[in-house]
């Protein structure tokens, strides 16, 4: 294995594999490991990304670390096992145990921010590559481990500046996983899509006055108009989720009103207040149409009421789950192989895949957790040790699978 520091001469060359180590006598050494890092404190707003070489090679300032498993023929496009390594901060006061101590209870629940979302993805990769390593197996493609901070604010600083940068056009990077969802049931989740994220701020000007008078075109009256249409719009795209069989949340948009700003005393009608919202938009949406319904809407509600984007992804191109599509048809066929249940989804919320999507390189999102609680930013955040350790077993099928798929016509 070769390990690359991206931006920085790494400070120290050592083989990630190696680094991380605590082996408590009685525990799987997979589990050990996966615990020992859950305690690394890498919690937003200020991660400590510690000594750890593994998180530590600067690009702008935050850490992109790549190590790579050369394949037999180099020249091929690599496979992309991505994880971020960053996690979102935690109420302690709402948890059972400490969120960094990775306690685990006698059912073998371990119990720390970051179990589901991703840092037991990370250690499956590094289990599985290191599994397939010992026993001698080689595989065609390159596989490259990808450890991005950043994910849990946005990924500005993180996976879409990288995506831009010559070293990651390097990489030569074919077929993508990253991260997705735990499933209650017994089947595993896949995600090959989405939604959009759009924060819209919609500013309502109206005419000041006095309190005790009937004043007209009041910024509170264009405010209700604006709320009565985005939660009317709400009320009916949560109806679409819940009277239809097939539909899962990554199909319909959610909207919600997130922040409110205006007035400044009991008795003055201001001249302006604010509304926000935050809505998520799934592939299938024509977003240009959407557009002009918001536009419609404000026109509705009055004079000079206008819109505002903070965030407006327009990005909808979602990874081929056709079985004639070889990285899809490898990645199911090794499923079928060891008799799993896929569910195939719209990702609800977003995550590092949509800047490799966007860049044209397919991408799945898969954190192979069934039989589990959703829980990722959540208290009590947990992963079962067993659900973990069976999901390297299925990470040293899947890797081979994907890193055997033939060349393609233009790779030769
Ligand atoms: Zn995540």
């Amino acid at each position: 294995l070769s390990y690359a520091a991206i931006g920085l001469d790494c400070p120290r060359t050592i083989g990630a594999l190696k680094i991380l180590r605590l082996y408590p006598e009685g525990e799987d050494p997979s589990v050990s490991l996966f615990r020992d890092y859950l305690r690394l404190k890498t919690v937003h707003p200020d991660p400590d990304y510690g000594e750890t070489p593994l998180l530590y090679t600067e690009i702008n300032n935050t850490f992109v670390t790549i190590v790579t498993w050369e394949g037999m023929n180099p020249a091929l496009k690599s496979i992309l096992l991505n994880s971020h390594t960053d996690v979102v901060p935690v109420f302690q006061e709402q948890w059972k145990y400490d969120a960094f101590s990775a306690f685990k209870d006698a059912e073998g629940n371990i119990y720390a921010r970051g179990s589901q979302d991703m840092k037991c993805v990370t250690i499956q990769y590094i289990q599985a590559v290191r599994r397939l390593k010992v026993a001698g197996q080689k595989l065609m493609r390159t596989v490259h481990l990808m450890f991005v901070p950043d994910e849990e604010v946005g990924g500005h600083k993180g996976m879409e500046t990288f995506v831009k940068h010559p070293e990651f056009q390097k990489l030569n990077i074919g077929f993508a996983l990253d991260e997705g969802l735990a499933n209650p049931g017994e089947a595993f989740t896949v995600f090959y899509g989405e939604r959009n994220p759009w924060w819209i701020t919609v500013h309502c000007p109206g005419s000041p006055g006095h309190g005790s008078r009937f004043v007209e075109n009041t910024a509170a009256e264009k405010l209700r108009h604006v709320i009565n249409s985005f939660l009317d719009f709400r009320e009916k795209e949560k109806h679409r989720l819940n009277t239809s069989e097939c539909f899962t949340l990554g199909d319909v948009t959610t909207v919600n009103m997130t922040m409110v700003k205006g007035g400044v005393a009991y008795n003055v009608i201001p001249a302006e207040m604010d509304v926000s919202f935050d809505l998520r938009i799934p592939p299938t949406v024509n977003l240009q149409e959407f557009e002009s319904q918001i536009k419609q809407w404000c026109k509705e509600a009055g004079d000079d009421v206008t819109y505002q984007f903070a965030q407006k992804h327009m990005n909808q191109s979602v990874t081929s789950i056709d079985e004639n599509d070889p990285w899809w048809k490898a990645f199911s066929a090794a499923c079928r192989a060891m008799n799993i249940t896929l569910e195939k989804e719209i990702f609800p919320a977003a995550t590092d895949s949509r800047f490799i999507r966007a860049i044209g390189v397919p991408a799945i999102g898969f954190s192979p957790m069934n039989r589990t609680p959703i829980l990722l930013h959540d208290h009590n955040e947990y992963l079962n040790e067993q659900v973990f350790l069976k999901g390297i077993s299925m990470y040293e099928r899947l890797i081979p699978a994907l890193a055997s798929v033939a060349a393609f016509p233009d790779e030769a």
